[in-house]
């Protein structure tokens, strides 16, 4: 079993500024969090609300100690109770001591049975604390007054940045890695080798994603696509040849991935994204890839980026031509960075909700399907797409290095821009701000960032 953090970066801003001052004395903060439970596997704190005790309410605030009154930590409970929400404790150690002190134990003792004597049959609750640096020292109270440790905090924001148990800036990365060490240094190979990423299609962006998270060190991917490898996909998907036509993409992926030799973990799941193995993956993962054309899988990838805290890349390909002419019309690729903060696939316009419709029809009502395309009440299947290998390669080698920039930050100003599109037919870029005054559910308003899991899921009526 494994727990882990993922904190928003503004509350993990608001964190540092309140609670590490120059007077060098413990504050104390609690944050109200959503959770993401997989029994047996991972259960992970999503936060959502961060609440502070009023200075003049402390009873002491000094180097070494912080009290307050119980009062304090109720009210936050009392609001998490309502949505079965977790709480994090979290005071800093200005003398820069990464455990936690007797006193610590004893007072975080006592308030946690207080929260599970309010409530019964309670998931666990965690405590951090935040040193001067702005790095983490955590673990996890569970029902039985028993503690574990966090395998992974995360900080989500326009970077990426990670926190584990034997995190180091002399890290030994194995010697396949030199060359990228030289670039980049010891600690982002580290990071990566942490990492579990999932992706979404295992098509030409997809294939190519996988090939190259394998190659920069990723520790373990999931691959999820339903399809199996047709003659004329072999123009374009990485690691197949004609001896796989008819076999699953994500075997054939999978084999590929093992052959390199790196040591990469690969999960496959051979179902629709909607589908609970799926979902599973997805709450496991510390990035989402998406490199599908599939619009219903879509949506839920884009309400799944703001409910769970896990970015998702996702990637789009458009090539097409004129009607009764060969003439290019259009050649366009899209990257899109999602997480709380950056507007959503929806709001942008990425998203076609009578194509996602249809999908869904033709997958979970295939009669009804039918019926409803013959009366041309719904989208029929079109003709093939046009796919060039050169350009599905590209847009996902932009999309890893993306990712790859927010995790390392060599190019700072490209933080600021979480959508980019390229027009390759003109060679033109446009990367398109946030809109204003945004009234999306998903994300121009918060109630849904952190809150895991809920009945339905993600909130969606289908
Ligand atoms: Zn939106």
């Amino acid at each position: 079993m494994k727990y882990s953090i993922t904190i928003q970066s503004k509350h993990f801003e608001t964190l540092k500024e309140n609670l590490i001052r120059p007077d060098k004395k413990e504050r104390v903060a609690f944050v109200i969090c959503g959770r993401s439970i997989i029994k047996d596997v991972e259960e992970r704190f999503l936060s959502k609300e961060v609440h502070f005790i009023p200075e003049d309410k402390l009873i002491t605030s000094e180097y070494n100690q912080v009290s307050w009154h119980n009062k304090y930590f109720i009210d936050v409970l009392k609001k998490a109770e309502v949505k079965n929400l977790a709480i994090i404790l979290i005071h800093n150690h200005p003398d820069g001591v990464n455990r936690f002190s007797e006193i610590d134990d004893d007072v975080e003792y006592h308030l946690f049975k207080l929260a599970f004597n309010r409530n019964v049959g309670a998931n666990s609750h965690a405590s951090l604390i935040l040193l001067t640096e702005g790095n983490f020292v955590g673990r996890v109270w569970k029902h039985d007054l028993s503690t574990e440790p966090i395998s992974m905090i995360r900080i989500i924001g326009d970077r990426i940045k990670l926190n584990y148990p034997n995190q180091t800036d002399e890290y030994e990365s194995p010697e396949i890695f030199n060359r990228q060490q030289l670039a980049f240094g010891r600690s982002l190979i580290q990071d990566l080798s942490n990492l579990k990423i999932s992706i979404i299609g295992a098509g030409a962006t997809g294939s190519a994603t996988a090939l190259l998270l394998t190659r920069l060190g990723v520790g373990e991917l999931c691959i999820i696509d339903k399809d199996t490898i047709e003659e004329s996909n072999l123009n374009r998907l990485h690691g197949a040849t004609i001896l796989d036509v008819g076999k699953f993409k994500v075997d054939v992926l999978q084999k590929y991935i093992y052959n390199i030799g790196l040591g990469t973990k690969v999960n496959v799941v051979k179902e629709w994204v909607s589908n609970q193995k799926c979902i599973e993956q997805l709450k496991t993962s510390d990035i989402i890839f998406g490199c599908t054309d599939d619009h219903a899988g879509r949506i839920m990838l884009n309400r799944f980026a703001y409910f769970y805290l896990t970015p998702v890349f996702d990637m789009g390909l458009v090539i097409s031509v004129k009607k009764h002419s060969l003439e290019l019309e259009n050649l366009q690729g899209r990257i899109s960075y999602l997480f709380p903060g950056s507007d959503c696939l929806v709001t942008k316009g990425n998203i076609n909700i009578d194509i996602a419709y249809s999908e869904n029809l033709r997958r979970n009502e295939p009669e009804n399907f039918i019926k409803l395309k013959d009366e041309a009440y719904v989208i029929g299947e079109g003709n093939p797409s046009p796919a060039v290998v050169t350009f599905t390669t590209q847009i996902a080698t932009m999309a890893v290095n993306e990712f790859l920039n927010r995790i390392q930050g060599f190019n700072p100003q490209a933080l600021n821009s979480q959508h980019k599109i390229f027009f390759f037919h003109h060679g033109i870029e446009i990367f398109p701000e946030n809109v204003s005054e945004n009234e999306c559910r998903i994300c121009g308003k918060s109630n849904y960032w952190g809150r895991g899991d809920m009945e339905p899921f993600l909130d969606m009526v289908i």
